[in-house]
């Protein structure tokens, strides 16, 4: 294409834990990419999702990585790498919590809002029953810092994505889509069926989920009209198998059917879910290729 009215862009999602920084990554994709929970830190990987709208594309990237640098000292100054790995992308998206926010959380601003692309986004709005509460917290932000935009959202009720997304538009560059231009993330299938039943885990059994758990898809077949999956999921110890297959398998159960509506509900098919869970002694660790583990 050689349109150059097309515009392109990347963003960035960064903010603390369970501010809502993949039900945002959701909303904007208006699909299912990245796993939500109450549970902070269950997005383990960076998600990639690309927006694709006539006449532009944006790749957005939820990053788990930037979360743990809020916990330590973002104040001081900004890791270099991080910085440059903001300055890379066209817009930065801080997302923070309405009214849940605290002194130090505003020092972290203050770097933050440095930067020219910087936009503070405000979400769960939803959840604050006096709006106009909001609006003391915004003055104070405008007079004090430099953020390029704020912008008040719901993620979960899609409010303001689209004001969101249009503002952002402001930012792209004239250029060439990056991505084809009918998909919308770089990630295959059977990495959302690994993340779909990690999430179920992480509901279902909140704390008591095994620190030392991989998902592993072991077979997927998708030559007929239903799709076949064989996933397993792999623990160190014995007595972790019995705590996800729980009392008579009913845990299992719950995990299982539950993962295989959102699986089915992705790729508009039936699903055919059979999932096993088996012990892998030795350390398993959550980002390596655990096929070999498991077989
Ligand atoms: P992340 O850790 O920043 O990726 O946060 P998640 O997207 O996993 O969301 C954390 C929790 O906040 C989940 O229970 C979400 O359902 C909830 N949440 C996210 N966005 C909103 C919102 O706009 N309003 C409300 N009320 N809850 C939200
Ligand atoms: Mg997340």
């Amino acid at each position: 294409m050689s349109d150059n009215k097309f515009k392109v862009g990347s963003v960035t999602i960064i903010g603390r834990p369970n501010v809502g920084k993949s039900t945002l990554l959701n909303a904007i994709i208006s699909d299912k990419l990245s796993i939500v929970s109450r549970r902070p830190q269950t997005t383990r990987h960076q998600i990639l999702g690309v927006l694709n709208q006539p006449g532009l594309q944006i790749a957005f990237y939820d990053t788990p990585g930037f979360q743990h640098r809020f916990k330590n000292k973002m104040n001081i100054v900004m890791n270099r790498t991080v910085r440059s790995r903001l300055d890379n992308v066209n817009v930065v998206i801080l997302l923070i919590e309405a009214l849940r926010w605290k002194e130090s959380d505003l020092k972290e601003l203050e770097t933050l809002s440095e930067g020219s692309n910087v936009f503070l986004v405000i979400n769960k709005v939803d959840s604050v029953e006096d709006k106009s509460s909001l609006l003391p917290f915004i003055d104070l932000i405008k007079d004090n810092y430099n953020f390029a935009e704020i912008v008040p959202i719901s993620a979960l009720r899609s409010d303001g994505v689209k004001l969101l997304i249009d503002t952002i538009g402001k930012y792209l560059d004239s250029g060439d889509p990056i991505f084809e231009i009918d998909v919308n993330t770089d990630r295959g299938k059977e990495f959302f069926v690994t993340e779909f039943i990690r999430e179920q885990l992480y509901l279902f059994l909140g704390d008591e989920i095994p620190y030392k758990s991989g998902v592993v898809v072991e077979d997927f077949d998708e030559s007929d009209n239903i799709i076949k999956i064989k996933v397993a999921i792999v623990v160190d110890r014995k007595n972790h198998k019995g705590i996800v297959i729980g009392n008579k398998g009913g845990t299992l159960k719950k995990i299982v059917s539950s993962a295989r509506l959102n699986i089915e509900k992705k790729f508009s098919k039936k699903v055919f879910l059979e999932v096993w869970v088996k012990v892998h002694t030795g350390w398993i660790d959550s980002n390596a290729n655990l096929r070999d583990l498991a077989s």
